[in-house]
């Protein structure tokens, strides 16, 4: 049978392919990506990376006894027993500041007013907060005893020299790269940003801000998607709009290689006459077009394009179907390269407020809105189906997962759920 002769599709489309279940092409997807090189990149251009080294301290933390308080410095011995009623009197013989230099030793029967992180005189072994003090210059008059040790960090008691501090893998954080700044580090091996190519094509297009003919919409999928990529890590060029014309497609598309990690296309890989995206990639040969058992978001396109083979994912057009598809497919792509484990956002379990039903052999994803009270994790699935619906899109904060095999969910019972916009 020739593709002519396919029913349900136009004359000369190519036939459809069966790409089999959500999880089969997220398999398909991961297994040709590789996270992307690591390099040393300043700790602020690191805070959500993944570090690509065990990091070991070099140093101790507290680099040295230091004090804890504002306050004198004593001999233990001195002090103990004082009170309001038998106060203890020593006099005052330096003073130690926060970023002191010089090596400072002490005897016996004499204090020295020392501030908070200064390093702790060699012959003290506590400190007087000032508020248990009549704060004197000369002579102090201490009214309440320390306990031995007391008010002194010690150096190493949180961090020893060659104790690890953070392991291959971890994802940076502000504590970290906080942690890692502490030692000393002003570098870190760590895996890049993926960049990420966004193009929208259709000649119905127009950007916001431009005006709308009667039978243009503007371009939602472009600014969606990027920020969707962002939200994942990424760092986004958005192209914006491009026609429904092959050349310009192709030209665009060479173009932007570049600078792409990776290439996010939305529209034109329907069953329409004018499907610029998989007639130009279906002639280079590198990228598989076909149907995935889910929805919203049945047709989808993967592959590698140019010299360097970068990974571009071709997805629907309609707005919900690209955002489902993105999440489902992109955010692990992403994730990924970044070398951020887990891959999958992990669902997690919550009551259904209302049925639905569901295609058999797909696998369906319902916007829905989810929420945590005392009686546990709540969600409503959002009324309507259709993937042009963006405004229910925008109310949506999650997507309930029916599996292939499930035909009917029934009202409170529970279900599977990807809570959106949380890290992971
Ligand atoms: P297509 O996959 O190109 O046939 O597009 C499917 C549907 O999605 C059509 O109704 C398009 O007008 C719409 N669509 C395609 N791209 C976008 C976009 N970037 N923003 C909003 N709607 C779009
Ligand atoms: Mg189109």
């Amino acid at each position: 049978m020739s593709a002519e002769d396919v029913p349900g599709q136009f004359p000369g489309t190519a036939p459809t392919v069966a790409l089999g279940t959500v999880d089969d092409h997220v398999e398909r997807i991961l297994s040709r990506l590789e996270p992307l090189q690591p390099y040393e990149q300043q700790l602020l251009d690191s805070l959500g990376l993944s570090v690509c080294e065990d990091i070991v301290s070099p140093m101790a933390l507290p680099a040295f006894d230091n004090s804890a308080m504002d306050g004198y410095a004593v001999c233990f011995a001195d002090v103990v027993g004082a009170s309001r009623d038998q106060p203890v009197y020593l006099p005052v013989v330096g003073e130690i500041a926060a970023g002191q230099t010089k090596i400072f030793a002490m005897s016996p029967g004499t204090t020295v007013r020392i501030m908070t992180g200064a390093p702790v005189p060699y012959g003290a072994d506590a400190v007087v907060p000032v508020e248990w003090t009549d704060g004197g210059e000369v002579q102090v008059r201490i009214h309440r005893a320390p306990t031995e040790g007391q008010h002194i960090r010690r150096k190493g008691e949180d961090v020893e020299p060659g104790d690890v501090l953070l392991e291959d893998g971890t994802v940076l954080g502000p504590r970290q790269l906080g942690l890692l700044a502490s030692v000393g580090r002003a570098q870190v091996l760590s895996r890049p940003r993926p960049r990420v190519v966004v193009i929208s094509t259709g000649a119905e297009l127009r950007e916001p801000g431009s005006p709308l003919g009667p039978d243009s919409i503007y371009d939602a999928n472009s600014y969606m998607l990027a920020a969707q990529a962002r939200a994942a890590g990424a760092i986004t060029y958005r192209v914006g709009i491009v026609s429904d014309d092959p050349d310009d497609f192709a030209s665009t598309l060479s173009d932007q290689l570049v600078r792409a990690d990776m290439v996010v296309t939305s529209g034109g890989v329907s069953k329409g006459q004018y499907d610029v995206v998989k007639d130009v990639l279906t002639r280079a040969g590198t990228v598989e077009f076909g149907e995935v058992a889910m929805q919203p978001g049945k047709p989808q396109g993967f592959g590698v394009i140019g010299e360097d083979a970068v990974p571009i994912f071709t997805l629907p057009g309609n707005p919900v179907s690209a955002y489902v598809s993105f999440e489902v497919f992109c955010v692990p792509a992403i994730r990924r390269m970044m070398g951020r484990t887990p891959y999958l956002r992990p669902p997690v379990r919550a009551l259904t407020s209302h049925g639905m039903s569901s295609p058999a052999g797909k696998r369906q994803f319902v916007r829905a809105q989810f929420e945590v009270d005392r009686g546990g994790a709540h969600v409503t699935p959002i009324a309507a189906h259709g993937s042009h619906l963006v405004g229910d899109l925008s109310d949506a904060n999650a997507l309930i997962v029916v599996p292939e095999d499930v035909t009917s969910v029934a009202p409170g019972t529970h279900v599977q759920v990807l809570v959106l916009d949380r890290d992971f």
